[in-house]
């Protein structure tokens, strides 16, 4: 498939003066026109008409993060990349706790808010973001259609789609994955959704060295976990897919460096404004995971940027207390106490105290650390039960 420029036919390039022109040409990336329903006699309007029925049943899954902020927000960054294609984008933010975005060419987009949970800033979003968006530019979606190779992964998806209709609002997150995972690029797709990508981000005026901090940071949460096997591939679809997350990331930099946008947006404040309202949820959602050594890695990052935050600190020792392993329940104590002198200290750090204190025989710290719960929290679901144990000595 001949790729056509890009950049040639934009009308919204803020930036492009300042891009050299060699890396204009190097980039050949094609003409945003946007695109047109294929006709449905043709693989590629076969294509869209399956995925129009998966996203109707996407609309209606429980798994949908249905907030009207969060879901405005995100689509304003995406259609700041996406340009004059903005109208044809539609954005789906799944609950779920896994690190996964995607665009299907039909123009459904999957933002899974294990992902919104892992960003520093807005212009990482923008960044994950921008690189789906480059898959949907540059349609590698119809090269994979077309590619033999790949079509029994395509049957599979057909099958998995067919065999699931009706399950309506129901539909099961697994079926929401394959919709997110069909189109597993080649290497060659992965690198040019990068360089796509990173373009738009410097071009929406974004700081683009913010695009190798995103896989810098996901390979140091892997890394963390016990289980470790020094392979990302087996870790992650999303590192078995795309390049070895290391040259990637030095890819990143790299680009990133020509570019030459330092002190562009990263948006931090606005946002962790956005994620706020949603951050308890997704991270009692984070510790189900049982995944505690990742865990730990993601709080330990988003405690260096705000080491006052009383509920990181609180799931820092939720996730300690979960693991279990040697030493960890003196960890989890010490967060929790460290959380409960700060600002805003959640009262269910008590519960937890009371439980650790409650499980290692340490009956009167566990009755004064509940009795501390129920008097913060009076009106909580778990009360009776609290009250049982205070009443019954623990
Ligand atoms: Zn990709």
């Amino acid at each position: 498939m001949k790729r056509r420029q890009f950049i040639a036919g934009c009308g919204c390039c803020g930036l492009l003066g300042a891009l050299p022109t060699s890396l204009l040409a190097e980039t050949a990336l094609l003409a945003p026109t946007r695109f047109q329903r294929p006709d449905p006699n043709t693989d590629e309007g076969g294509l869209w008409a399956m995925l129009d029925r998966e996203e109707a049943k996407l609309r209606r899954s429980l798994f949908l993060l249905r907030d009207k902020p969060i879901n405005e927000y995100v689509t304003r960054i995406a259609c700041r990349l996406v340009g004059d294609h903005c109208p044809d984008l539609r954005v789906y933010i799944v609950r779920s706790p896994f690190f996964n975005a995607s665009m299907a060419p039909n123009g459904m987009m999957q933002v899974w808010t294990g992902l919104l949970l892992r960003m520093a800033n807005e212009a990482q979003l923008a960044a994950v973001l921008g690189h789906e968006i480059g898959h949907y530019l540059a349609r590698h979606s119809l090269d994979r259609l077309r590619d033999a190779k790949s079509r029994s992964a395509f049957g599979q998806f057909l099958g998995i789609a067919l065999g699931a209709a009706g399950a309506g609002g129901a539909a099961p997150l697994a079926q929401l994955a394959v919709t997110a995972s069909m189109f597993a690029y080649g290497r060659e797709h992965e690198r040019e959704a990068d360089r796509i990508g990173l373009e738009l981000m410097a071009r929406a005026g974004y700081e683009p060295m913010e695009a190798s901090r995103v896989w810098e940071q996901l390979l140091a949460e892997i890394k963390s976990e016990k289980d470790w096997s020094g392979d990302a591939g087996e870790r992650s679809i999303l590192f078995a897919s795309h390049p070895p997350a290391q040259e990637r990331q030095q890819e990143l930099v790299a680009r990133a460096a020509t570019l030459g946008a330092t002190n562009a947006e990263t948006g931090e404040a606005a946002y962790n404004a956005m994620l706020a309202p949603h951050r308890w949820g997704l991270l009692e959602d984070e510790l189900k995971r049982r995944k505690s050594g990742e865990t730990l890695a993601l709080l330990q990052r988003m405690l260096e940027r705000a080491p006052q935050d009383s509920e990181l600190r609180f799931f820092m020792g939720e996730a300690y207390r979960i693991r279990g392993a040697e030493g960890d329940i003196q960890l989890a104590l010490e967060a929790y106490q460290t959380a409960s002198g700060q600002a805003g200290a959640p009262p269910e750090l008590y519960r937890s105290m009371g439980t650790i204190y409650r499980q290692t025989g340490n009956q009167q710290a566990a009755v004064d650390a509940f009795r501390r719960y129920v008097a913060a929290k009076p009106g909580a679901e778990d009360v009776e039960m609290i009250l049982n144990y205070i009443k019954e000595g623990v």
